[in-house]
């Protein structure tokens, strides 16, 4: 594995590869690794010549209240994790990627009022910034993002479509501890409490689910159900229970024709997770 600083330096490694017909796969992270990032990794590696991924904390992605400054870091490990993984590991400084003063910013319609847009109003617009530039560099022919962050995944479709990014999406299911608790660099913030309180979510959503499929359609009373269960389990602070259309994230009003996304967010401490799972509503 080469790690790779500098944008420039970036650019002209991808585009021998693209010259000479060798399909580039991509897989951004943040760093921290967990299996998670590396089921990407390897499903990359499965379908791409040359698999690069890139760790950069985003500045623009967090409100000035959130963690930024204390999103944990161990780049030692993270190499050790991917040398044998990936040809190349970008690395950018944030001068890489920001230039002072910059005057774009993106604004996305409809498919971030909800969800974790609605709580996090400038994340996606920070999210979609990064994507993009980060395409704008390695221009991958396949770009891997894990379903545990769905909406993330909504607004990366958009952003290839609507910019005409020549890059396919690939998303990748959510990795899980054994006790269903969705693999996060952000489980480490969670105290051994916390810790045992948080695979209720994922059996929240698997409530929700059961709910759905015995018949029950009105999305208030299954959220409901959720919610009472999330309480009666210890976890008091939910951000959001919500089912939506899994394509453009509306509400449901009828039983739709395509997959539904059924997502939540909930405080342990200060620690916000997120967990979602999809299903077709016509399968029994
Ligand atoms: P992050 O470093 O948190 O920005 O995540 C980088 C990529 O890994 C994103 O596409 C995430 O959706 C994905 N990812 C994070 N956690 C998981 C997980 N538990 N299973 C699968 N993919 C994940």
């Amino acid at each position: 594995m080469k790690v790779v600083a500098k944008r420039s330096t970036m650019e002209k490694i991808v585009r021998d590869f693209r010259a000479s017909g060798k399909k580039v796969g991509f897989v951004p992270t943040m760093g921290f690794l967990h299996d998670g990032h590396l089921s990407l990794i390897h499903r990359a590696r499965k379908e791409n010549d040359v698999v690069i991924a890139s760790i950069f904390v985003n500045p623009t992605q967090f409100a000035p209240h959130e963690d930024f400054a204390e999103y944990p870091r161990d780049f030692k490990r993270d190499h050790q994790l991917l040398k044998n993984s990936v040809d190349y590991l970008f690395l950018p400084e944030r001068s890489q990627i920001y230039r002072e003063d910059e005057k774009v910013t993106f604004q996305l319609k409809d498919i971030t009022a909800n969800l974790c847009g609605f709580s996090r109003p400038d994340h996606f617009a920070g999210v979609a910034l990064v994507v993009a530039k980060l395409f704008q560099i390695i221009r991958p022919h396949r770009a891997y993002f894990g379903q545990k962050d769905f909406q993330q995944t909504v607004v990366v479709k958009h952003l290839i479509d609507d910019l005409f990014f020549d890059t396919k999406l690939v998303v990748c299911p959510t990795v899980r501890e054994v006790d269903g608790l969705a693999l996060s660099s952000r489980n480490i913030y969670l105290t051994a409490h916390q810790r045992k309180l948080a695979p209720y979510l994922y059996q929240a959503l698997r409530l929700g689910l059961k709910l759905f499929r015995a018949g029950e359609k009105k999305p208030e009373v299954i959220i409901r159900k959720m919610q009472n269960f999330l309480k009666e389990k210890g976890l008091k602070e939910i951000d959001y229970i919500d089912i939506r259309d899994a394509m453009d994230l509306t509400e449901i009003k009828t039983t739709p024709k395509q997959k539904i996304v059924l997502a939540l967010a909930a405080f342990l401490g200060k620690t916000r997770l997120i967990d979602n799972i999809i299903f077709d509503p016509h399968e029994a």
